[in-house]
């Protein structure tokens, strides 16, 4: 845990218990290993429906006050009637996880939900339980009050999120299907991360207004194959490793987007004096910033442009055989701004071989950017300002995909944050090992989300 984190003004005078109960919830739902894999066939679908049975043991309100529509296999839908309709909210989780990789050294088992020094460890602590858990705590307290909320309130919890499935997609069929126009809708996203920027030392608390779209590729080659004995100069394999280095020694143009902008400027006042005048203008200076970006190192550059990594390779199935076709798949990441034709366009022309066939395997457009200038974020803003108060609350363009990215189909205010505090080695260990969330970190999380819903506004939409 961050060093010196205050006391979160939201809590109730029974915060400890309050706390300890919730916890107890994410520690039984994380010890069920909810495993999504590529391969329908390989899923322990035992395990998808004792957590079903779980979530029913352990919010027995929220199952019977609230709506049940299943999604595909097993995705869930909630819907909790408001005193209004007129901007429903839908809040966004996923209940199945990553694997875990047998040869990672986790310290403590990686579905045992142990607590150690203060935090709950496992996988899906922190991607995607704790939001799950918490949405549904806030909403447990909530009705054990009595609580109406303002507007319609939707939870939208996916099965299949780790593999692109086709849960969240059949939700916003069914939601479009009611005639649901969600006025916000918020997923997993960033964080309140701690040590996230060099210089900074507050909290960012980043709120994801956009994220890269995920498209895969295929480049191929066809060539004669044929005996390793006789071999031929720029046979398939060399072509296609030609092919490769072309694309690796390329980049996409770079440029900062407006989210990244506003990043810059809102973090100004807190970074270091030297960069300060840049992040505070960054908006005037946008190349130059940009060329900063690009400097600081893959992770920062990676915010600027499209990416397209070489991932998966093959060729000649035997050591004496000339390959007679020779494929390499590329994962791309798209920036808002650019799209899937302009990005097979650019590989098109760094590639320069009429022999190379470029095939679209997934086609994934980055989402539109949700504003920051309307009351749904506003909303967003003024609650991490009340439970987190040391946060700088900021938009940002979120490098990973969420589910949340079908939902922009039907909704113009798309947004995604996780509320927790997190170093990072925390984030780190999302996707990898040792995965763990604080136990007050988790309790103040269930505190936003609640904190979110008491807030919902009343009326039309006027901004
Ligand atoms: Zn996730």
């Amino acid at each position: 845990m961050a060093p010196d984190v205050p006391v979160s003004p939201l809590r109730p005078d029974d915060h400890d218990a309050l706390r300890d109960r919730a916890v107890e919830k994410l520690r039984a739902l994380v010890r069920i290993p909810t495993v999504s894999r590529q391969d329908p066939a390989d899923e322990d679908l035992s395990a998808f429906e004792r957590f079903h049975d779980e979530l029913r043991a352990r919010f027995p309100r929220l199952h019977t006050e609230l709506d049940l529509t299943p999604v595909t296999d097993h995705g869930l839908l909630f819907h909790w009637q408001g005193r209004e309709a007129a901007r429903p909210v839908v809040l966004m989780a996923h209940l199945d996880v990553v694997p875990v990789d047998d040869d990672a050294s986790w310290q403590h088992p990686a579905f045992g939900a142990e607590i150690v020094d203060g935090h709950v460890w496992g996988r899906g602590t922190l991607d995607d339980k704790g939001s799950l858990v918490a949405i549904c705590e806030a909403v447990e307290r909530l009705l054990e009050r009595g609580f109406v909320p303002a507007q319609d309130v939707w939870l939208s919890f996916g099965c299949d999120e780790e593999v692109s499935g086709t849960a969240a997609p059949a939700a916003v069929a069914i939601l479009r299907e009611r005639g649901v126009v969600p006025w916000l809708v918020l997923d997993e996203g960033g964080a309140v991360a701690h040590e996230a920027f060099p210089g900074v030392e507050l909290p960012v608390a980043v709120v994801g207004v956009t994220e890269k779209g995920v498209t895969s590729l295929e480049l191929r080659v066809d060539g004669r194959g044929g005996h390793a004995s006789t071999p031929t100069k720029m046979d398939a394999t060399a072509r296609l490793a030609r092919a490769i280095l072309r694309l690796d020694r390329s980049s996409f143009p770079a440029s900062a987007p407006a989210p990244t902008v506003e990043l810059m400027q809102r973090l100004a006042p807190y970074a270091p004096a030297a960069l300060r005048p840049l992040m505070a203008n960054a908006a005037r200076l946008r190349p130059v910033l940009t060329r900063a970006l690009v400097a600081a190192g893959p992770e920062s550059a990676a915010m600027t442009r499209t990416t397209a990594a070489v991932t998966t390779l093959s060729g000649s199935p035997a050591l004496n055989v000339v390959a007679s076709t020779a494929k390499a798949g590329v994962n791309v990441r798209i920036m808002v701004g650019d799209s899937v034709a302009s990005v097979l366009s650019h590989v098109r022309s760094v590639v320069k071989d009429q022999e190379v066939q470029v095939k679209v395997l997934e086609a994934g457009e980055p989402s539109p950017v949700s504003p920051t200038d309307d009351d749904a974020f506003r909303l967003i803003e003024s609650t991490i300002a009340e439970a987190f108060p040391d946060a700088v609350p900021a938009p940002y363009v979120m490098m990973a995909a969420t589910d949340s990215r079908f939902f922009t189909a039907i909704c113009e205010r798309v947004y995604r944050y996780t509320p927790f505090r997190m170093t990072r080695a925390q984030r780190q260990a999302i996707h990898s090992y040792d995965e763990h969330i604080g136990v007050e970190a988790f309790a103040e999380g269930v505190l936003w989300y609640q904190r979110l819903i008491e807030r919902l506004p009343e009326g039309q939409v006027t901004a």
